[in-house]
């Protein structure tokens, strides 16, 4: 069975919650997880250009400096770049999900998030902790910062986007719908895969012929309109801190995916930490 847990929403942007977030230590073990995905290149990259473009000035311009210049200021086409190391940092593999045990319709940050070695904090909702915990010390005049703090925009970036697609908040035997086999039209796949590339890829060819651009416009156009009454409740987040990622996990009425609000997740994550930063 899949996961009937996930969620959406962020930020105490009312708050401006500027809370301490624990810092979870990464630990170099070596972890093995090779069917674990997250949204594939579209699907992040669509999170991201929007995130982009709801950036405040101030963030706007923390996000340029802290891009490679080959990125040519562009967060999105770099937002796939964690699933590209994992095989690097092995140590990195974990934190793009969450199991929680079978037929369990809850999640619970204690008991869940952990690696498959049982260390602690070691799941995506630990990872977006700990990644804004090290970009809240970002300072543009700091030449050597504690972290690297482009990885860890990156990884924060990718991680929001991965936490809200639904099958990575997953039942342990199954691996997020991973060991789950069904058909997309004609083709043979498992359900992980199909949530993260099929969907998305095959709405952009049918309804945006193609083109990456256009589907990110449509949602776009929808933050503005259609869910214009959501874009509150998404961008805000409980318990006055600058992210919540158990939130984003565990909100009940998330039967559904929405992608734009992973966006504004990323966006409202990192205004209020550069507001948290610049404001005395
Ligand atoms: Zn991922």
């Amino acid at each position: 069975m899949m996961s009937c847990i996930f969620s959406v929403v962020l930020g105490a942007k009312e708050a401006m919650g500027c809370g301490r977030i624990q810092i979870i230590t990464l630990c170099s073990l070596l972890l093995l997880f090779p069917v674990i995905h997250g949204w594939g290149t579209v699907g992040h990259l669509t999170v991201c250009r929007i995130a982009q473009s709801r950036l405040s000035k101030a963030a706007a311009d923390a996000v340029k400096q802290l891009l490679p210049a080959y990125a040519e200021n562009d967060l999105g086409s770099l937002c796939i770049w964690p699933d590209h190391v994992k095989f690097i940092y092995h140590w990195s593999s974990a934190l793009h999900y969450i199991n929680t045990p079978d037929n369990l319709c809850n999640y619970q940050y204690n008991r869940d998030c952990k690696d498959e070695n049982g260390e602690k904090g070691r799941c995506v909702a630990g990872a977006i902790n700990n990644y804004t915990s090290q970009l809240l010390g970002y300072s543009s005049h700091s030449s050597q910062p504690k972290y690297n703090l482009t990885q860890a925009l990156l990884f924060l970036s990718h991680f929001i986007g991965d936490i809200h697609q639904p099958l990575h908040v997953g039942f342990t035997s199954d691996k997020g719908g991973n060991t789950i086999d069904v058909h997309w039209y004609t083709r043979k796949q498992n359900l992980h895969h199909i949530w993260d590339d099929n969907i998305v890829e095959t709405a952009e060819e049918r309804f945006y012929d193609s083109n990456v651009e256009e589907l990110v416009d449509a949602i776009k156009q929808n933050i503005t309109t259609e869910w214009a009454d959501e874009v509150k409740g998404w961008e805000a987040c409980s318990l006055n801190k600058t992210a919540c990622p158990d939130v984003y996990v565990s909100q009940p009425h998330m039967k559904e995916i929405h992608k734009p609000c992973c966006s504004l997740t990323i966006s409202s994550t990192l205004n209020l930490i550069i507001h948290c930063i610049t404001t005395p």
